[in-house]
C-alpha cells in the first residue's frame, strides 16, 4: 500500500512509519516539526520507500504522487506544555488539518485514518470511559485548544464519512509512551524519567491522587493496524486500562534507580483531568485488541533507551 501519514517526525508517527516500511509498505511523511524531531525522519531518509515533505497541513498537503491508500493524520501537539504553547496552530491542524487530509483521501479514493484522543472525555464523570460517553470539556480553558480541536476533528471526519463516503476511521489515544519521545516534552514519563536520571526530585502536580492509564507504544501501533483492516467508521478507545494515580507512578519510576529520590509538588495546572481509564471492549469486540505491555516493563525500557541519549 502507499500511505501518507501527516505526523511522521513525531513520537508515535514514527513509529507508524517504522511499523509499514517493515511491512513492505510505501510511506510518505509529512511534518512541520513543530513538536517533532528531525532524528524521527533521518532514521528513514535512506529507506528506498520513504520520501519525506516538510509542510504544515493546515495550509495544506503537497502531495502530488502516485494514487494513495491511506491518509494518515497524526499531526497534532500533543504534549499538554506544546499545545498550550502553540494553541492556534493546534487548533487549526485539528481542524484545517483535517479537513486537508479528508480532501486529499477523497480525492485519492483512499481511507482516512484520525488519531483522536481521550480528551475528548475532558475530566470524565463517567469512568472507565466507553466511547458512548460525551465528555466534559471546558471549551474555553486552557485545553480547550487541543480537546475542542480532536472534537471537531472527529465531528467533519464523521460528516465527509456521511456525507461523501469516505473510509474512516478514528481512534481515541489514551496517554501512551515508550521510545523517541521528546526529552522535553513536558509529559509525566518523559519528566519523571529525565527527572530520575538526574537524581533530581520528580515533580508531582497537584496531590499526586489523579490517575491515568499508560498504553505502550507497540499496543497502539498493533490496535491501529488491526482497525486498518475492518471497515468500522466511529470511534475506538486504544489504551490500557491499568490505571494509578501519578504517585503511584512516580514510585514506580524511583524503582528505577538505586540511588534516593525525592517528590516535590508543584501546582496543579488547570483544567486536569482527576481520573482516566479507557472502557476498551469496543477494540476487543471489533478486532480482538487488548494492550499486552504492562508499566513495569515498559518503563524500564524508556528508562534504558532514554539513559542511552542523555
Ligand atoms: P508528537 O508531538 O510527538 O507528534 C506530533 C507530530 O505532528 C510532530 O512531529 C509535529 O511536528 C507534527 N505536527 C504538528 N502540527 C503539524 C502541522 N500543522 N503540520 C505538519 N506537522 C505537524 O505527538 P504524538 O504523541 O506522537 O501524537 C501523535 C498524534 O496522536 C497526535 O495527533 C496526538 O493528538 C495523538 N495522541 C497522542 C497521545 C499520546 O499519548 N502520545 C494520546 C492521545 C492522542
Ligand atoms: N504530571 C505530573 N508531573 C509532571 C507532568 C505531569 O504530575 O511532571 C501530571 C499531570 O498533571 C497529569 C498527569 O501527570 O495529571 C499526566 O500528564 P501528561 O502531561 O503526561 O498527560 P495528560 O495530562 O495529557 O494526560
Amino acid at each position: 500500500m502507499r500511505i501518507l501519514i501527516t505526523g511522521s517526525a513525531g513520537f508515535v508517527g514514527s513509529h507508524l512509519v517504522e511499523r509499514f516500511l517493515n511491512e513492505g509498505h510505501t510511506v510518505i511523511g509529512v511534518d512541520n516539526y513543530i513538536s517533532g524531531q528531525v532524528s524521527n525522519t533521518d532514521l528513514f531518509r535512506d529507506h528506498p520507500r520513504f520520501t519525506f515533505i516538510e509542510a504544515d497541513v493546515s495550509h495544506g498537503i503537497p502531495y502530488t504522487g502516485e494514487k494513495l491508500d491511506w491518509v494518515m493524520h497524526f499531526a497534532s501537539p500533543a504534549s499538554p506544555p506544546h499545545y498550550q504553547q502553540f494553541p492556534v496552530e493546534t487548533l487549526m491542524v485539528g481542524a484545517q488539518g483535517t479537513q486537508n487530509g479528508l480532501e486529499l483521501a477523497h480525492a485519492h479514493g483512499a481511507g482516512f485514518f484520525l488519531a483522536s484522543t481521550s480528551e475528548v472525555y475532558g475530566d470524565p464523570h463517567v469512568h472507565p470511559q466507553p466511547e458512548t460517553y460525551w465528555g466534559n470539556v471546558n471549551p474555553i480553558g486552557v485545553r480547550s485548544c487541543y480537546d475542542e480541536a480532536k472534537r471537531y476533528a472527529e465531528a467533519i471526519t464523521m460528516a465527509y464519512h456521511r456525507s461523501r463516503g469516505v473510509n474512516t476511521r478514528i481512534i481515541r489515544i489514551f496517554n501512551t509512551y515508550g521510545p523517541r519521545m521528546r526529552p522535553d516534552d513536558g509529559r509525566v514519563i518523559t519528566n519523571f524519567v529525565h527527572q530520575a536520571l538526574r537524581g533530581e526530585p520528580l515533580t508531582v502536580y497537584g496531590d499526586g491522587s489523579q490517575t491515568r492509564s499508560f498504553q505502550y507504544i507497540d499496543d497502539l501501533v498493533e490496535g491501529i493496524s488491526r482497525l486498518m483492516m475492518v471497515k468500522y467508521h466511529e470511534p475506538v478507545n486504544l489504551g490500557n486500562p491499568d490505571e494509578f494515580t501519578m504517585i503511584e507512578l512516580a514510585s514506580k519510576t524511583m524503582n528505577l534507580v538505586e540511588s534516593k529520590i525525592d517528590l516535590v509538588n508543584l501546582d496543579l495546572p488547570a483544567d486536569d483531568p482527576k481520573q482516566r481509564r479507557p472502557d476498551i471492549g469496543l477494540a476487543w469486540k471489533i478486532i480482538k485488541w487488548r494492550p499486552l505491555k504492562g508499566i513495569d516493563s515498559g518503563l524500564n525500557r524508556v528508562f534504558d533507551e532514554q539513559k542511552i541519549k542523555s
